[in-house]
């Protein structure tokens, strides 16, 4: 069986990365991590992937310590250069070819973000991560997703989280809480749920770009949601 989509953008949060751990990078989590994306590739679909920065410094976090929201922001854009960056190693190390792209420059560390260059490095079977969000502060790397998973034009984003999907309610305060496998941007916005942060998501509604959600621990949802499997939940047009 051949994989549902050929390009696809894979949205990890900074604290998939995290693990168990309180703060910063666990190397076992980002391993495995990687190796999921790399049993991806092997099925010859594009991997475009943008990473957060939540396990290292949240903007908001930082302003509600007194910060200046913008220079908190860019701080938190910089805590995701360090993620891509650790990302891009562990996929060096097990042989997965991979370039960091950053929305705001750094180029004696990684290569900026060009467009043209980024879908040339999916084209070659590259897996490309995007770093330092939209380059703007204000905006989330859930926008970032969606930004750059309209410009590759990926037929999909996957958005990794904690949770398999999105539920009626919380599944961890309420027993009853079902999932729903699938749903429409609209029936997601009348039921108020949140899938994506609103301005991602107001994005791949325009742009008709579904959404899966899934739970990266789940060994092999990955490649389930790849597969086309009713896998996490998805939002369709
Ligand atoms: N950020 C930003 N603009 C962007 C993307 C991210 O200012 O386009 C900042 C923002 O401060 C955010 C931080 O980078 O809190 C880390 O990103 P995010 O919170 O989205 O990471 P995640 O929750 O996915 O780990």
């Amino acid at each position: 069986m051949s994989a549902a989509y050929k390009r696809i953008l894979l949205k990890l949060s900074g604290e998939a990365l995290m693990g168990d751990d309180a703060y910063g990078i666990n190397e076992d989590v980002v391993n495995r991590i990687v190796s999921e994306i790399a049993e991806v590739t092997r099925l010859d679909v594009q991997v475009g992937v943008v990473i957060g920065g939540g396990n290292i410094f949240r903007g908001m976090k930082g302003a509600a310590a007194g910060m200046d929201r913008a220079t908190a922001d860019y701080m938190g854009m910089l805590a995701t250069v360090m993620n891509a960056m650790a990302l891009a190693d562990a996929m060096r190390r097990m042989d997965v070819e991979a370039r960091v792209q950053s929305a705001l420059r750094i180029d004696q560390v990684v290569e900026p973000y060009i467009r043209g260059r980024a879908i040339r490095h999916l084209e070659e079977g590259r897996v490309v991560i995007f770093a330092a969000g939209t380059g703007n502060p204000f905006f989330t790397t859930d926008t970032a997703a969606a930004l750059r998973g309209s410009e590759i034009g990926a037929q999909i984003v996957l958005k990794a989280t904690k949770v398999d999907g999105v539920y009626t309610a919380d599944p961890k305060k309420d027993p009853d809480a079902q999932r729903y496998h699938r749903i429409s941007f609209d029936e997601a916005i009348g039921r108020n749920l949140a899938v994506l942060d609103s301005t991602a998501f107001a994005l791949c509604r325009d742009q008709k770009l579904p959404i899966n959600v899934f739970s990266i621990f789940k060994p092999g949802a990955l490649k389930r949601v790849v597969m086309g499997e009713d896998e996490g939940t998805l939002v369709h047009s």
